[in-house]
């Protein structure tokens, strides 16, 4: 079975050659997510263009194989036992065009890297994204934020697949259904193929000032020296998740592999040899612990996938 979706995959590249894809078989998805954790995936496709992506959604429906997508693997924990099915990585569909104040980024394009171009041409809106470890689809899907900005506030027109039908769809900025780490993607199938970005003329200057003030604090706050997945929690109501976990004095916590953070209480660091159950448990631990005292629901940023 794995040899012949292989082949038939494959068999894409003898028309297409360079702009084909890849497939590699029981590839570790420690190799392929922040967090450095996670077992193999059956196969694990990198389609190079969008009709190859195309391609790839319709050979999995018709062969009946399950799968995931992943951008930059930047806010999902694999299990242990791997999946069993097929992963399709975005991260070669990376292209980035500028028109005006207007960037169309291909879904599999780095965030920090679009933040960048977007500086390079005086384009201001996207100074929060630098830094954030995530790609343009995963952004939109997650409605990433920080430091006061969102992907909503930037994200004009979206294309997807919707993976059932074939059918390529436009939604326009209204359709997107924002919300706090949450988009109308996290509730339909659709992959996200490309978004189209509105942005406002700014001075360049300026624009990297912020850029380099909002990845200092990082630096400064966050134990990017260790694999992670970010905040693991969302925000509860009105309060700092962070804070809640150091008060209940969880930071140092550690399961396995899996600390709770000391530099910054909301981050689970992978220390070495961290598996998913260790930060599943210290998951656990955490969330029993906040709500002992204080009453509130930690509710997961981070997505688990098995
Ligand atoms: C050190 C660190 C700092 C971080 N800081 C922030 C922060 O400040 N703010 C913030 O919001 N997040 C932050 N994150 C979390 C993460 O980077 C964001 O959520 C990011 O948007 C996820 O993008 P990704 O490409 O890595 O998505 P993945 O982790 O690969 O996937 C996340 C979800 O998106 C789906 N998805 C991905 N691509 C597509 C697509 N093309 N179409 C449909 N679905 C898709 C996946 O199926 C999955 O369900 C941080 C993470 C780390 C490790």
């Amino acid at each position: 079975m794995k040899n012949r979706l292989t082949e038939e995959l494959l068999s894409y590249n003898t028309e297409n050659g360079t702009h084909g894809l890849s497939v590699l078989t029981d590839e570790p998805m420690s190799s392929h997510t922040t967090f450095k954790i996670g077992g193999p995936a059956d196969y694990f496709i990198t389609p190079k263009t969008e009709e190859s992506l195309v391609f790839v959604l319709s050979k999995l429906k018709e062969s009946g194989v399950r799968y995931f997508i992943v951008g930059k693997g930047s806010n999902v924990l694999f299990s242990d036992d791997g999946f069993t099915g097929a992963v399709v990585s975005t991260s070669a569909i990376d292209s980035v065009k500028v028109d005006g104040d207007v960037i169309t980024a291909g879904c599999g394009a780095s965030l920090t890297s679009v933040a960048r171009t977007a500086a390079r041409y005086s384009l201001s809106g996207l100074e929060f994204a630098f830094g954030i470890p995530g790609s343009v689809g995963g952004a939109v899907y997650m409605n990433a934020g920080a430091y006061g900005g969102e992907m909503s506030f930037v994200v004009s027109v979206t294309r997807s697949i919707d993976p059932v039908s074939g059918e390529i769809k436009t939604y326009k900025k209204e359709d997107h259904k924002f919300g706090y780490r949450e988009s109308v993607f996290r509730r339909i199938d659709d992959v996200v193929l490309s978004t189209e970005l509105r942005l406002s003329s700014g001075d360049r200057r300026s624009i990297e000032n912020m850029m380099a003030d909002y990845l200092e604090r990082r630096q400064q706050k966050q134990p990017l020296e260790y694999p992670s997945a970010g905040s693991v929690f969302k925000r509860c109501e009105g309060r700092f998740t962070g804070q809640m976990i150091e008060e209940a004095g969880l930071k140092g916590l550690t399961v396995g592999g899996a600390r709770v953070s000391e530099k910054h209480a909301g981050f689970i660091i992978n220390i070495g040899g961290a598996t998913a159950n260790d930060v599943l448990t210290l998951i656990e631990m955490i969330k029993e612990t906040v709500y002992a005292r204080f009453g509130c629901f930690l509710e997961c940023e981070l997505i688990y996938v098995r």
